[in-house]
């Protein structure tokens, strides 16, 4: 249910209607826009249904939420979150490039792939320590050794770092090492790991399953809010359909749904949309089009030589290129990079 208060309530109207919620148990969420305070009733839908919030003094209207999905939905929050990593802003005016190998494979080739990518202007440095592989006989990934090299390559460059977690029991291990910890799209619907990143203090990208709904992707965002963690971007990555020339299908009308219907960051992940490094370019500038926040993108300086995802990683040179084009695709939607 969401309590929207009068323009000329006083504070007191506000923390008798909080405290009567929490005395029934139920969790209030206060949202103070430019215009207009709401206060979001979360807990036992019977419980809501039967509260005489109308008659409380301050309160202007009351409306029920009809999503099954509620911190998550625009209606619960009308304003864009814009989440604050550093000094830099994920869901605001500008884009954010995040970018980097699959895999984190060592420390040189780290830093070759970010002194090539850092001029483009990407302050978001990504790569996986622990890696999400279809075959048990495929490169894993370094785990913490990795994390360490990715730390010390956001030392030197003054990056943040962006690493996927896979495990609940890596959790503090990765958060030491992370600015922003990655659910891969495997791990959408792995509802303890998603109750474990809805407790800590860091920014949460969130990718959609291979095959999940836009409900279902936004339940599995709810699950991470729902613990208190209110920092979750939305990411897309394309979703296995009947075609076999990309590796997957890029849903583009997911992003100008989602920004409908959430207030959370969207970003775009057009290399694991596609697969394809030819196909990724335009995907990006397809993105940045429909309203895309952010893009998430894999960069290797030899991808002949990557220890993953090779065939779908940019070079620097086509990056940088690739970057310079959104840019001028930013400014013509208002944005910029
Ligand atoms: C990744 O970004 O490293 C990754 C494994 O992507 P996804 O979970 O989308 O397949
Ligand atoms: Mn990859």
């Amino acid at each position: 249910m969401i309590i929207v208060l009068r323009p000329d309530h006083q504070e007191e109207d506000l923390s008798r209607i909080v405290q009567r919620l929490e005395d029934m148990g139920l969790r209030a969420h206060i949202s103070k826009g430019e215009h207009r305070t709401i206060i979001g009733a979360i807990g036992d839908e019977r419980l809501i249904a039967e509260l005489p919030m109308q008659s409380f003094p301050g309160v202007e209207s009351v409306l029920p939420i009809l999503k099954p999905y509620k911190l998550v939905s625009r209606e619960f929050k009308p304003e864009n979150t814009v989440i604050r990593v550093n000094g830099s802003e994920i869901g605001g005016q500008q884009i954010q490039i995040i970018a980097g190998p699959c895999a984190v494979e060592s420390r040189e080739v780290l830093d070759e792939i970010a002194d090539a990518i850092q001029p483009a202007g990407v302050k978001f440095l990504r790569g996986g320590a622990f890696k999400p592989r279809t075959s048990p006989y495929a490169f894993q990934g370094w785990g913490e050794k990795g994390l360490k090299f990715l730390a010390s390559v956001r030392d030197r460059h003054g990056m943040m770092v962006v690493t996927e977690l896979m495990d609940p029991r890596d959790t503090v291990l990765v958060c030491k090492y992370a600015d922003i910890v990655q659910i891969g799209t495997r791990n959408m619907q792995n509802f303890r790991l998603l109750t474990e990143v809805g407790n800590i203090d860091k920014p949460v990208i969130l990718k959609r399953g291979l095959c999940a709904t836009i409900k279902e992707f936004l339940m599995s965002a709810e699950y991470i809010m729902a613990q208190g963690n209110e920092k979750v971007i939305l990411c897309e990555r394309g979703l296995r359909t009947f075609e076999t020339e990309t590796r997957n299908t890029l849903d583009i009308s997911a992003v100008p749904l989602l920004k409908q219907l959430t207030h959370l960051p969207v970003i775009v992940d057009p290399s694991h949309a596609v697969g394809r490094v030819d196909l990724v370019p335009a995907m990006a500038k397809a993105a940045i089009a429909a309203g895309a926040d952010g893009l998430l993108v894999e960069v290797h300086v030899r991808p002949e030589e990557a220890l993953s995802d090779g065939p779908q990683s940019l070079r620097p040179k086509d990056f940088s290129k690739m970057v310079e084009d959104c840019r001028r695709v930013a400014e013509a939607v208002d944005r910029f990079i």
